[in-house]
């Protein structure tokens, strides 16, 4: 997986909606899951958002997106 966009001048370009790629879905179950670091000493939070027509499972690295989960 890459960038989907390339680092932002001053405007970020418009997001299209969160969907489904499967489905093209628009309806979420937003899920929390901690995943422990192959040494223990971290943690991260993955932020599952699940799709309520299929349920395909989109994750979400940490807290910072540049869709607002919250
Ligand atoms: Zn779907």
């Amino acid at each position: 997986m890459s960038e989907p966009y390339p680092p932002y001048p001053q405007t970020p370009p418009p997001l299209p909606p969160l969907r489904c790629p499967l489905c093209e879905g628009q309806q979420f179950q937003r899920e929390e899951s901690r995943q422990e670091s192959r040494w223990g000493f971290s943690s991260h939070r993955m932020t599952l958002m699940v799709c309520q027509r299929c349920r395909y499972v989109l994750h979400f690295y940490d807290t910072h997106s540049i869709w607002n989960l919250d």
